[in-house]
């Protein structure tokens, strides 16, 4: 008999299960508190303007293709390399850094300031290189069935990895690089996991073979958001319902097996199998009622930086702006051991700019500019009180005036702003963290909250909340691994 199932929230993690359940012939239905899908790869329409209000780019394109192939679909999007992959701008400094693919071309970004630049990138990808192929299929796509099982595949990854385990991201880079400018730039991709350089895992340098040589960067014709579209469309074809404007605040269980679960009006839902792609954290705290994830608890765990965000139209054009650009001071170590935790940090801040007209004329009016910032911030635990939004959001627009030479301010027709509170409420993220729980050694694999219930055997999860983490490639691969587990316990058919 076909199983149905409900899943809980419109995320990537969970429409990305959904065709796959679908495709295997389960009855699937979806349930989101918002009034449209995507979660956090969402668009917002204003003014004319189309913005990409979170994901701007992805990388491991393949990791799109599986999916599509698993579901034998055609991908329902089209996508293009970004090369440069993004700009790296420093306060004071005329030079706007292109970062190149190619390392021979990126080595003349750094002529006299980082000797050999090109021999010491090299070497440092090779080992990256050898970091990503030892680990990607025992550690980032796999279940593990309890910590043993864990400990077991990881005791398969190349023992000569271990320094790497034991140093931070920043400490590693500094092995190969020795200039300032080297080797910030190259320990940036730490923030796009939510997290210092400083503190950050060497291990995860394996970011820097995916960024510059295994696969690259890659925008969405369109934007982002085609994403979405092109999934739920497929979706349609399939005959799974969502059912907006829907939140889940409660539940009824019976031995070991969730019965229904309650919404906003009292209405139950029922299903054979529950699936959650809302924070598989929070969620047990905050519906389960799990001890283990209570509001006490969840706040001891190490949480990513909470993001500020900020969509602007302009009635000009920025023509010295690339499509992807980082605006950095002068504190690189201070302000990235301050900014996840003082909110005084952002009197000088470091932000990120996304132009999503540059390569998609019809996300504003013609002669204007999309513009989206991303600045990190503390979490609503560090900083409760965003009543000074508009003052540090003017701050951050007078410097990236300054930085781009070409004052913006009188160019403003479209300004939304969202700060960790809105995040928070929207999509119910704990504390307004952007990325959710960080992905330090003792919150990854077995550690990180299961895909499977603990106490219900007919709960799963799916999500940048579970394994393997956060970013949208993970989420996808997080989508594979519950059907795993799914197909595992509750066959279709
Ligand atoms: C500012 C920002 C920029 C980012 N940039 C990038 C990027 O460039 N590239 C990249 O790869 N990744 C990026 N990410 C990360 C990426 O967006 C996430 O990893 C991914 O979208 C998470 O998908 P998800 O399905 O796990 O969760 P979500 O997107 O959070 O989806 C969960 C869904 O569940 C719903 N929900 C929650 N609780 C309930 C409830 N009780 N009842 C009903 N529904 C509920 C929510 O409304 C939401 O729709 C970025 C994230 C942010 C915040």
């Amino acid at each position: 008999m076909t199983k149905n199932v409900l899943i809980i929230g419109a995320g990537m993690g969970g429409l990305a299960l959904a065709l796959r359940l679908a495709k295997k012939g389960y009855h699937v239905r979806i349930l989101e508190k918002n009034k449209q899908p995507g979660g956090r790869i969402n668009q917002l329409k204003k003014d004319g303007f189309t913005f990409d209000t979170g994901p701007s780019f992805f990388s491991m394109s393949y990791i799109f293709k599986e999916f599509a192939q698993d579901c034998n679909i055609n991908l329902p999007f089209s996508y293009y390399e970004l090369d440069p992959l993004y700009t790296v701008n420093f306060d004071g400094n005329p030079k706007t850094f292109l970062l190149y693919k190619d390392i021979s071309r990126l080595a003349q970004e750094f002529n006299g300031i980082e000797p050999d630049f090109e021999k010491k990138m090299r070497l440092y990808l090779e080992k990256s290189k050898r970091l990503f192929d030892d680990t990607i299929d025992i550690v980032i796509k796999n279940n593990f069935n309890s910590v043993a099982d864990y400990f077991l595949k990881l005791s398969k990854v190349n023992a000569g990895h271990l320094p790497v385990l034991l140093r931070s991201f920043y400490r590693h880079v500094s092995r190969y690089f020795s200039s300032d400018e080297a080797r910030q730039i190259i320990s940036l991709v730490a923030f796009f996991l939510g997290r210092s350089p400083f503190e950050t895992s060497a291990v995860y340098s394996l970011l820097s073979y995916t960024e510059f040589q295994h696969d690259g960067y890659y925008n969405v014709k369109g934007g982002m958001y085609k994403i979405v579209e092109g999934i739920v469309n497929e979706l349609k074809k399939e005959k799974v319902s969502v059912i907006y404007d829907t939140e889940i605040v409660d539940f009824v269980s019976s031995d070991n097996r969730l019965s229904y679960l309650i919404d906003q009006n009292n209405q139950k839902w029922e299903a054979d199998i529950f699936v959650i792609n809302a924070d598989a954290a929070l969620f047990r705290g905050k519906i389960f009622k799990r001890r283990k994830f209570s509001e006490k608890r969840l706040s001891k765990m190490e949480w990513t930086m909470g993001s500020l965000t900020i969509y602007l139209g302009l009635k000009c054009k920025l023509p010295q702006v690339f499509h992807h650009n980082y605006y950095l001071g002068t504190n690189y170590r201070d302000y990235a051991n301050e900014v996840f935790k003082n909110p005084n940090a952002l009197k000088k801040p470091y932000y990120y700019v996304n132009v999503l007209s540059k390569h998609n004329a019809d996300c504003a009016p013609e002669g204007c500019e999309s513009l989206f910032f991303v600045c990190p911030v503390p979490d609503l635990r560090y900083k409760p009180d965003w009543s000074d939004r508009e003052k540090i959001v003017d701050n951050i627009i007078a410097d990236f005036s300054a930085q781009i030479r070409q004052d913006i301010r009188p160019e403003i027709v479209s300004k939304t702003i969202y700060t960790p509170v809105d995040w928070q409420q929207q999509f119910n993220l704990f504390k307004g963290s952007g990325l959710g729980l960080s992905h330090k050694m003792s919150q990854i694999g077995a550690f990180r909250p299961k895909n499977y219930d603990e106490r219900f055997r007919n709960v799963f999860y799916a999500g940048a909340s579970t394994v393997p983490g956060t970013g949208l490639p993970m989420v996808i691969i997080s989508s594979r691994l519950a059907t795993e587990r799914i197909l595992q316990s509750y066959p279709c058919k």
